[in-house]
């Protein structure tokens, strides 16, 4: 039975009866809490019959307020125009105030009370009496409301809950995308690509008794189109494409994890052939029982569910389940058994081939100006995943845009890319003497960079201050590197000292804007220590007291495993490590200080330069290695 139709478990009275019951109940306790004592009538008299009354001596009391006089009578009598007869009257005393009236009143023995004057607006008092009422009524039908609406929603209702249930499955349509639309990643196109026959032909499979994968679990660092590749393979199949992200199932509501796991299956086998994606599925699908993750019971009944659905395919619905995470590493076993996710499609960075398709696809509706070359933004985008490149498009038109351009040219790609790797152009009051440290701070990374012979070539060095640096030395690899070799890493040690030893060689003194060098270089040189075996004294032995996440690059700590002595010794080959590269950057810094000095003038005079103006100011990389070399 659809959960729409599936009996309310609590009734629910109509709302009007609640509300009318409430209103009547506050509004009888008011009545009854601000019921006046005094019954009898109260009758208006003329303040010329009131001092006659006085005179008369047929006032038993009397009682002030401002300038009304209340009070009772000896007895009742015939008072007023209309003779009515009372005890009890009411009179306004002249504005002008009647100095006879005290004196007079003792004179006669009437007993006086006084009271400040009453507040002339009836109404407001009576609202203000009311006001704390009308707080309390009103938050009452605010909660009352509430529970009312995620109740009537229940499952399947037009409440939140349902609305929640119902999110993911109602304007469900088959996506228009394909994989033409997916640049690259072609292992993982063809892993999922023998789907697209079962989803579209799923009888022929099932008559040959064809067993077809049921999940498949998408990897990879964010951005690289887990989600792009998955709505593709719905879209090339002509399939709905159920989508839920993990995150959503331990939202607002507790204990409705399980049943949108329920109704979200229900759905899919109802209009199958279908695709269900499950994104983020790390947030639901840690193991369970250790704690990570918060330990919640919601999520593990989430888990279970999900384990559930997926076990009980009969092996007739045409469903296939792909799920996405960057956090492979805390997945439950259980989801990654045979039967379950049990294939996996890892999804890689793109490399520089790939990166000039992505370019491709996302450039197909930006006009484009004759000098831009794709294969030189990918070369300066090396670690940029697909949403990255995206991105990159996006904001080198925007800046065409600002200008007025009518196309996007390179000028536009090359400063959208230095504002994505570097950040934002800051405006920041330098002082001459910093801006010159600045200078030769980075000039001094330029040069060491630049004769080292294995470090990647300069791209571009600059003062102007972007995000959080004041400058910036930026190389390239000439090629994708999937391993680093210790030359290569050694001689990027220098280059990270570069900078700091040129102010001391220069200036006399270092400052503060090494911070970021010196973090970066002994990180670099406790992984070739501690991880990679590049120290002779540690030899190859894993001392590492911490562990870097897979695709994430985020450092998490480990329990450490080995002795005092293993970590000093460790310490010790770093600091030697660091104190080797600095020395070496001295000496390069010492051995071309002319050429240092010229390409300081250069960058203080222009603040950028750019790889063929630096190599102008240093000269030929090749003769200068020679001319050393034949010197030596
Ligand atoms: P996350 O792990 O953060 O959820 P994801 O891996 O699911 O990320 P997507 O959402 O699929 O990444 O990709 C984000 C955007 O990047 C997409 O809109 C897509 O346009 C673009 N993109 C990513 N990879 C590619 C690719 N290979 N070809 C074309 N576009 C891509």
């Amino acid at each position: 039975m659809p959960e729409s139709q599936a009996p309310l478990k609590y009734p629910i009275p109509k709302n009007w009866i609640i509300n009318a019951i409430i209103i009547i109940a506050f509004v009888s306790l008011y009545f009854a809490l601000s019921q006046k004592t005094v019954t009898e009538p109260v009758i208006n008299i003329p303040y010329s019959e009131f001092k006659q009354l006085l005179n008369d001596g047929s006032l038993a009391s009397v009682t002030l307020k401002g300038n009304v006089a209340e009070g009772t009578l000896i007895q009742a009598t015939g008072i007023g125009p209309q003779k009515a007869m009372g005890m009890h009257f009411k009179t306004r005393i002249p504005d002008i105030g009647d100095e006879s009236l005290l004196p007079a009143l003792e004179a006669r023995r009437v007993e006086v009370k006084a009271f400040p004057p009453e507040a002339e607006n009836v109404l407001w008092q009576v609202l203000l009496n009311l006001l704390p009422w009308i707080l309390i009524i009103a938050f009452w039908f605010w909660i009352i409301n509430r529970a009312q609406r995620s109740m009537s929603g229940g499952l399947g209702g037009k409440g939140e809950l349902g609305k929640f249930l119902h999110g993911s499955t109602k304007s469900v349509d088959i996506p228009d995308i394909t994989f033409d639309d997916v640049a690259g990643q072609d292992a993982a196109k063809r892993e999922v690509t023998e789907l697209i026959e079962f989803l579209k032909h799923p009888d022929q499979f099932r008559a040959l008794g064809a067993e077809v994968p049921r999940g498949i679990l998408l990897m990879g660092p964010p951005g690289t189109g887990k989600t792009l590749i998955a709505r593709a393979l719905a879209g090339e199949a002509g399939v709905k494409f159920y989508s839920i992200s993990g995150s959503e199932f331990i939202e607002v509501f507790v204990g409705v994890g399980a049943s949108r796991v329920r109704h979200l299956f229900e759905e899919a086998k109802k209009n199958s052939p279908a695709i269900i994606f499950i994104d983020e599925l790390d947030s639901i699908g840690r193991t369970r029982g250790t704690g990570l993750g918060g330990g919640h019971d919601e999520r593990e009944q989430t888990l279970n569910q999900i384990l559930a659905e997926m076990d009980g395919f009969s092996g007739r619905e045409a469903v296939i389940v792909l799920g996405a995470t960057n956090r492979p590493d805390v997945l439950d076993p259980a989801l990654l058994r045979p039967g379950r996710f049990d294939r996996h499609v890892v999804l890689e960075l793109p490399d520089r081939n790939d990166r000039v398709a992505i370019l491709k696809v996302h450039s197909r509706k930006v006009p484009l100006a004759d000098d831009v070359d794709m294969e030189q933004i990918s070369a300066g985008t090396p670690g940029f995943s697909g949403a990255d490149i995206k991105n990159l498009v996006n904001e080198a038109a925007m800046l065409a845009a600002r200008d007025k351009a009518t196309q996007v040219g390179m000028k536009c790609f090359d400063e959208a890319r230095d504002k994505l790797i570097m950040g934002t152009v800051r405006t920041l009051a330098i002082q001459p003497e910093e801006r010159h440290r600045l200078a030769v701070h980075e000039s001094g990374h330029t040069l060491v960079a630049y004769f080292l012979p294995h470090a990647d070539p300069i791209y571009k060095v600059s003062i102007i201050p972007r995000g959080r640096a004041l400058g910036a030395t930026h190389q390239l690899p000439e090629q994708e590197r999937h391993t680093l070799p210790e030359d290569y890493l050694r001689d990027r040690l220098v280059v990270m000292m570069g900078g700091r030893s040129a102010e001391r060689e220069l200036i006399g003194s270092v400052s503060s804007g090494a911070d970021d060098d010196i973090a970066q270089a002994t990180a670099l040189a406790r992984a070739m220590v501690s991880r990679w075996g590049m120290s002779k004294e540690i030899g190859p032995v894993d001392l590492r007291d911490s562990d870097e996440h897979p695709f994430l690059g985020r450092e998490m700590a480990l329990p450490r495993h080995f002795s005092e002595n293993s970590a000093m010794s460790v310490d010790k080959a770093v600091k030697e490590l660091l104190g080797n590269a600095e020395k070496q950057a001295i000496d390069l810094i010492a051995k071309h200080r002319q050429l240092l000095d010229n390409l300081i003038n250069e960058l203080e005079e222009h603040e950028t330069l750019d790889q063929e103006q630096v190599k102008a100011c240093l000269g030929d990389k090749v003769s200068q290695l020679k001319a050393s070399h034949q010197a030596q």
